[in-house]
């Protein structure tokens, strides 16, 4: 008999989410039965997305997220012992996985094996070669269509999607500058090629904006929202691209209580914008072009990686609050 742990939300988040929103729960798993597997988990992710849904889901609900691991045991041909899986199960150490075992809260139900990862860290199939990679690559690529020469602005700069939303914009030879919210992060970003950074908890941002692009800004990647994705806007050129990925700064708002920021529809007019949002599973089934290309950039080293790794199991929900209040540089992971 296998012990398995996972966290349960017990409570909808008011604010930040506390500790005691969340419950450990132990239970013994059954013996598997014709087609099931056991994985055990090795990797576990924190991202923004699990305060956002909070709202959606009655309580109680299995916390849902992404993990790597590998299968223990297994009455499953095709996902023999030993093989590394990444799942969508969530903050739990072993489960089944098996036809009946799905998780209903789960955004995407799907277990796959883990691509050929040219010896990269399982690890980062939480993230570059993950959700947050595809989430970089096709909000990019797809909806803002960068040109040589063009200037990028992204928010969130320095976490999981942002990093890699600059670093593909450098690639794809553009101007790029990068907000985040402390100056250990505004050092890394030069550091791995962004033109410019600010951290815009103590800069003038729309000042230090026109400084870094007086020429205007032709695309917004906004991982962010809020004041600061109008003050963008505002200093966006006629025809640019607006890509609406993340509103992180409302998510621990009440849902009927939403912040307000500055009206965008008279740039939106009088510059002919294009501001679109966007979920990822929109290109679930193009993942793969993605995480090829993202590996290809790995290994030249016209993209660097970088992991925010909290360890053990207990330490989910520290990690998840770290995440939320900007403690991590690049992907928040939970090692096991
Ligand atoms: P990050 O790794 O960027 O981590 C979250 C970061 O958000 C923190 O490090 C913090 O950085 C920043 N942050 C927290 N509070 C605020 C605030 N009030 N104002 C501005 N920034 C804040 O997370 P991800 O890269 O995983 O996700 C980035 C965004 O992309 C999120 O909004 C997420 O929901 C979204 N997303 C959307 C997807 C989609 O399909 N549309 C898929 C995946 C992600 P700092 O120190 O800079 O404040």
């Amino acid at each position: 008999m296998v012990k398995a742990r996972k966290y349960v939300v017990k409570k909808h988040f008011e604010g930040l989410p506390k500790r005691d929103d969340f419950e450990i729960v132990e239970q013994e798993l059954p013996p598997l039965k014709d087609g099931e597997f056991l994985f055990k988990a090795e990797w576990i992710s924190v991202d923004p997305y699990h305060r956002a849904y909070n709202p959606r889901y009655p309580v109680p609900y299995d916390q849902f997220a992404f993990q790597v691991g590998t299968v223990e045991d297994s009455k499953d041909p095709e996902y023999p012992v030993g093989t590394r899986v990444i799942a969508h199960r969530g903050w739990s150490d072993y489960c089944i996985i098996g036809p009946g075992h799905e998780n209903p809260n789960s955004p995407d139900n799907g277990v796959h094996k883990l691509p050929d990862l040219n010896g990269l860290s399982p690890s980062l199939c939480l993230g570059a070669v993950g959700m947050p990679g595809a989430t970089a690559y096709f909000g990019l690529l797809e909806l803002c269509k960068p040109k040589a020469g063009e200037t990028l602005v992204v928010t969130g700069a320095a976490g999981a999607v942002g990093s890699l939303v600059g670093q593909i914009g450098k690639i794809k030879g553009c101007k790029v500058i990068g907000f985040a919210g402390d100056d250990e992060k505004v050092k890394w970003l030069k550091e791995i090629g962004f033109d410019k950074a600010i951290n815009y908890k103590t800069a003038d941002i729309a000042a230090e904006l026109k400084e870094a692009a007086p020429e205007g800004v032709d695309m917004y990647f906004d991982n962010v929202g809020g004041e600061i994705s109008s003050l963008i806007i505002h200093q966006m050129r006629e025809f640019g691209r607006v890509a609406v990925c993340g509103s992180i700064s409302a998510y621990n708002e009440a849902p009927y209580k939403m912040p307000k920021a500055t009206i965008l529809q008279l740039d939106l007019i009088f510059k002919q914008l294009k501001m679109e949002g966007f979920l990822i599973t929109r290109w679930l089934e193009r993942s793969h072009e993605a995480y090829e290309e993202i590996i290809k950039w790995i290994n030249s080293g016209e993209i660097k990686v970088r992991e925010h790794i909290t360890e053990g199991f207990d330490k989910i929900y520290d990690a998840f609050v770290g995440m939320l209040n900007g403690e991590n540089i690049g992907k928040a992971v939970v090692k096991m």
